[in-house]
């Protein structure tokens, strides 16, 4: 390596020149950084909590804060987990060729910067050889990962931004990543050195093009500085600006649980006088900032159950038009529209694609709550609300919790019997005859394994789960409270329940009602009493059962294995796991009339029966009943069975 190896910044260039140049790009810099400012002090409109750090910062982590900080940025924004695990053929390689290709290129400028301006010269010698062989491969990566997005923009069906300024910055990134190479090109043909071949892209395209002279070099140098400059320019306004704000949202993303609402206390309504969000303003300051880093790639959309039957609802026209609320100060309903905020099931699955971590169900709950805070709610949700705040079941069902019980033996906590667990049933679990099946079946096992247990009976009221969702925040408080005393009064430690929806407000918003207590969907605590030989796993005939993940627990609370230790062999539908779709239930629609044509749960039975399995495990009543009408409106099929996982291990055992 020829330790003389190195290049002379700007070459052939005059005093004049270079000060035409720094006059450029400090105005250039001054015009990004007063956009920038503008933005900020939108943010700053907001609710001024952050999830970091408490007050008027949101992105910056304190001291303690900064291992959390990369915990997050280091995965999401580093490594693109987000970005790798959904369009693994088409839009993740080429996202990725685009990331590390710009992250590489600015990195080399950043060290080139550091080389001129400061007075520590390194960028020569072996360093300098190695420095021109990576970043001129590395540049290649952005090159190609441009010609790919370019391409797929063109000819996408896929719902991503067909705006003409993201295909224009395609365009001028590709401009500034070719002329770059060419740039390099000119400079090799006008100063050549033994060692340019370490340059190889530069290298090889100056040997056909022949000899550039110093004029063409200077041309390419000021073309290749009008683009940057002009790119500094545009950044703030386009969507590229996402290559910034994906690090301040990953990093100041909050720490809650998907599964996790944001709890409103009184003190916040008399000091705001209002409850949920009227105007963007109403959203926290991290909320606000994160709706700027969305790149429009439409995941979001792509996954959601409410789109995929034909709604109104998308979840990334949400963020676009909640966006245009906060440039113009509208109101969000009227932005959003009160149709579409009424059609998210809160699946979350939104939540889980989305590259920059957009909470879009917070987003929709907190403008739901101002619907109903303001009367706006009509029809069967505000019946569901009724019902429950009247009788304390969802289904409006009053005194009936111990009906399943009649002819079993159900101990029941009020009797002063002693229990490891308490059997937390749930308002369907109670009164539908199918997920009744479910909670005898839970019971039985419980009983044939010799588990200690307990039951609330009509001292059980709703989780206030669905009153949560809908927007009825206070309702759920209330709910909440009555049963967080329940639980003090007979000491509970541990629950175990069939519904993941109970699961997940038990387990990760009761904490907020000083509930402490080990929460157990029911499939968790059958998988430990199989490992321990206490009860048989089921074994039917390999691909003849296929497993449907509920929302609330394959992907909310991220349980995918439980269900898949008790039944052995099962197989699994498009979209499982983490990924599954929803049956569109949740977030109060299990009560709301749909057309066929319009029911999230026939979509997902054709993907479940495309299988060829006759029969469907599920580990959640709210899919069930969803499902079951599924199979009567699309398929028609006597044959096919709905099974809870606790019924297929009751046939086991
Ligand atoms: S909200 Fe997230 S997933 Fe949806 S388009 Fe924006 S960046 Fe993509
Ligand atoms: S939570 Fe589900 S239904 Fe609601 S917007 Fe997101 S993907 Fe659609």
């Amino acid at each position: 390596m020829n330790p003389q190896a190195t290049r002379e910044e700007y070459l052939y260039f005059s005093l004049p020149e270079k000060l035409i140049f720094y006059v450029l790009a400090l105005m250039s810099l001054f015009y990004m950084g007063r956009q920038v400012y503008d933005r900020v002090k939108l943010w700053q409109t907001g609710r001024p909590t952050g999830p970091i750090r408490e007050g008027t910062q949101y992105w910056m982590p304190t001291k303690a804060g900064v291992l959390k900080w990369w915990s997050k940025v280091l995965p999401m924004i580093l490594l693109q987990k987000k970005v790798r695990s959904s369009r693994p053929t088409s839009g993740a390689p080429m996202h990725l060729m685009m990331f590390y290709g710009f992250g590489a290129l600015f990195i080399a400028t950043t060290l080139l910067g550091i080389n001129t301006y400061s007075p520590y010269k390194f960028h020569k010698g072996a360093y300098y050889l190695i420095y021109e062989t990576t970043f001129d491969s590395l540049g290649l990566l952005l090159l190609f990962g441009l010609v790919w997005a370019i391409v797929r923009r063109l000819r996408t069906k896929a719902p991503i931004s067909q705006d003409k300024w993201d295909m224009g910055v395609l365009w001028l990134l590709l401009g500034i990543t070719l002329n770059g190479y060419l740039l390099e090109a000119a400079r090799i043909a006008a100063d050549p050195h033994a060692w340019d071949t370490w340059s190889w892209v530069g290298y090889a395209i100056a040997q056909p093009l022949g000899h550039f002279g110093v004029l063409t070099y200077k041309v390419a140098w000021w073309f290749h500085v009008a683009l940057v400059l002009g790119f500094f320019c545009i950044i703030p306004k386009l969507r590229i600006k996402h290559i910034l704000l994906a690090i301040f949202s990953a990093a100041g993303s909050p720490d809650t649980p998907m599964g996790k609402l944001r709890t409103i206390t009184m003190t916040e309504v008399e000091e705001t006088e209002l409850i949920g969000v009227k105007h963007a303003k109403d959203y926290s300051r991290w909320h606000l900032m994160s709706l700027d880093a969305c790149m429009e790639c439409g995941r979001c959309t792509e996954v959601c159950p409410a789109w995929n039957v034909g709604k109104v609802l998308n979840p990334k026209k949400i963020v676009q038009d909640l966006i245009g609320a906060m440039e113009t100060g509208a109101e969000v309903v009227a932005s959003l529209t009160q149709e579409a905020l009424m059609q998210c099931t809160t699946c979350n699955a939104c939540v889980e694609a989305c590259p920059v971590l957009i909470r879009h169900v917070d987003i929709i709950v907190d403008a739901r709550r101002n619907i109903v805070s303001e009367g706006g709610l009509s029809g069967s949700a505000a019946l569901v609300l009724r019902q429950t705040a009247s009788t304390g079941n969802a289904w409006g069902a009053t005194g009936n919790r111990e009906d399943w019980m009649k002819d079993l033996s159900i101990p029941l906590a009020r009797d002063g019997v002693s229990f490891e667990y308490l059997f937390w049933v749930g308002c369907a679990g109670a009164t539908d005859p199918g997920s009744v099946k479910t909670t005898k079946a839970v019971a039985d096992l419980l009983q044939k394994a010799g588990v200690s247990f307990a039951c609330l009976g009509n001292e059980e009221s709703c989780t206030g789960d669905p009153a949560r969702r809908l927007g009825e925040e206070f309702l759920f408080q209330e709910k909440a409270m009555e049963n967080a005393s329940v639980f003090e009064r007979y000491k509970v430690k541990k629950i175990v329940t069939a519904c993941p929806h109970c699961f997940n407000s038990l387990k990760n918003e009761y904490s907020d009602f000083n509930v402490s207590i080990d929460v157990f969907h029911h499939t968790q605590l059958l998988q430990q009493l199989v490992s321990k030989g206490s009860l048989l796993a089921a074994t039917p005939e390999k691909g003849s059962v296929v497993m449907h993940d509920p929302c609330y627990l394959g992907r909310v609370n991220d349980e995918q294995e439980a269900p898949r230790a008790l039944v052995e062999g099962m197989i699994d539908p498009q979209f499982s796991g983490i990924k599954t779709r929803c049956c569109g239930a949740g977030g109060g629609r299990m009560w709301m009339e749909e057309a066929p044509n319009e029911r999230p749960a026939n979509a997902r039975i054709e993907q479940l029966l495309a299988t060829g399995a006759k029969t469907i495990a599920l580990g959640c009543p709210f899919c069930k009943i969803m499902l079951d009408a599924g199979v009567k409106q699309v398929a028609g099929d006597d044959e096919i069975r709905l099974l809870d996982l606790a019924e297929m291990l009751q046939e086991a055992n």
